[in-house]
């Protein structure tokens, strides 16, 4: 039996951080690790950013929390600035990415009941998907390792293959409601979905009268290299489900909709005790005055290019361990020949933090405001990692 109280369900390392600062994590015996997975794309900013520490410092002295009975000050503004940066009109203000994408299912469902079919309820939705672990987000995402045992799974969520035009068209009925994707895979390996294929499902949600949401959770709020990842493609949603980023590490997540699609959602028909915390506000908004600030995301999308070329001259220098890289801006995968597991263990080894995803892919998720030194040092440091690999492979193959 383990000894902590815990429930089992992580597989943890036995790594302990106690303290952070900027794309740094320490131990309390003073080993520092290069934070490459920023916490699954959450430390937007880093550790302890300067700015993000004094906004909730100064509102933790002021005013945490009031309930969603009253009016949020914070949330208006958050809202506001969220709207005109983009395509939406109106937020709902959640705890995680989960609740985000439940809001956004739920949107969706109300939509087509406000306007007199509540028949429509069925999303359709992407192999490799993840849209977190609740009953109805697990089973959107539609992965048999996270459904088995938990009962039924629930209904009206159809899934097709990833990238596979004809199978929406066929999945397309009289109960469908919506569309639902992730621009780019996140836990599926890094997986960008071409901009054709968004224009597509953007073309058949109009035709269909269907709803098109994205997942932006891990790819939204400047991870790309774009405000958010569907930018690139030019296609915009009806719906977007936002977290990780948004809160620099602090718990919240946010559903984006237009004012046609949220017109189901009037009082009473959904809520949240916690949502749009005064706490939470304050961050988010601290968050976004770094992020939209002048020159910050062209900064990531340059980052992010170089980044990726060194990762392909890391790829060039071990083909034995990497296969590609993938992905765009600050949200790179590389996908590996050896397991990923060993890959990622030999990093944290050598002081860099990465974490696995679906398809043999490590993915690199820095803060945003990495330096161009931290970025050249992830790649030294990710190249010990892999010679490491490839001697155990090598003593594997003449043991
Ligand atoms: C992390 C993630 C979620 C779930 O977020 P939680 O905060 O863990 O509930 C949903 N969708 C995507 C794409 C994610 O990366």
């Amino acid at each position: 039996m383990s000894s902590s109280s815990l429930f089992g369900t992580y597989a943890r390392s036995n790594l302990a951080f106690v303290k952070g600062e900027g794309s740094w994590l320490e131990t309390s015996d003073g080993r520092r690790f290069l934070d490459f997975a920023a916490g699954i794309a959450v430390n937007s900013l880093g550790h302890c950013h300067p700015h993000l520490t004094s906004v909730l410092q100064e509102q933790a002295a002021k005013l945490w929390h009031v309930s969603n009975l009253y009016t949020v000050p914070g949330q208006e503004l958050l809202a506001e600035r969220l709207c005109e940066a983009t395509f939406a009109d109106r937020v709902f203000f959640a705890n995680s990415g989960a609740e985000a994408m439940e809001a956004c299912i739920k949107t969706a469902r109300r939509y087509q009941y406000a306007n007199g079919a509540p028949e429509r309820y069925g999303v359709i939705t992407f192999e490799g998907a993840f849209h977190g672990r609740t009953i109805a987000t697990i089973a959107a995402g539609g992965q048999a390792k996270y459904l088995e045992g938990f009962g039924p799974k629930a209904a009206g969520f159809d899934q097709v293959p990833f990238g596979d035009l004809e199978a929406v068209k066929a999945a397309i009925n009289d109960t469908t409601a919506a569309i639902l994707i992730e621009p780019i895979q996140g836990e599926g390996g890094i997986r960008p979905v071409p901009h054709e294929f968004l224009r597509a499902l953007r073309e058949l949600c109009d035709a269909n009268g269907l709803l098109l949401i994205y997942d932006e959770v891990q790819t939204g709020v400047g991870r790309t290299g774009k405000f958010f990842a569907h930018e690139w493609s030019g296609v915009a949603p009806d719906i977007m489900g936002i977290a990780k980023g948004i809160g620099g590490g602090f718990p919240m997540g946010a559903c984006l909709a237009t004012e046609e699609a949220a017109v189901g959602m009037v009082a009473g028909t959904h809520g949240t005790t916690f949502g749009g915390n005064m706490l939470a506000m304050a961050v988010g908004n601290a968050v976004l005055d770094i992020v939209l600030g002048d020159g910050f995301i062209d900064e990531v999308a340059h980052k992010g290019l170089l980044l990726k070329q060194k990762l392909a001259s890391l790829i060039d220098g071990n083909p034995d361990v990497f296969d590609m890289v993938r992905g765009e801006g600050m949200m790179l995968g590389l996908k590996c020949k050896a397991p990923v597991g060993d890959i990622v263990v030999a990093g944290r080894n050598h002081g860099i933090l990465t974490v696995p995803a679906g398809d043999n892919v490590m993915r690199l998720l820095p803060p945003l405001t990495a330096t161009e030194e931290e970025i050249d040092m992830a790649v030294e440091r990710l190249d010990a990692a892999a010679v490491s690999v490839k001697d155990a492979m090598l003593k594997g193959a003449s043991a």
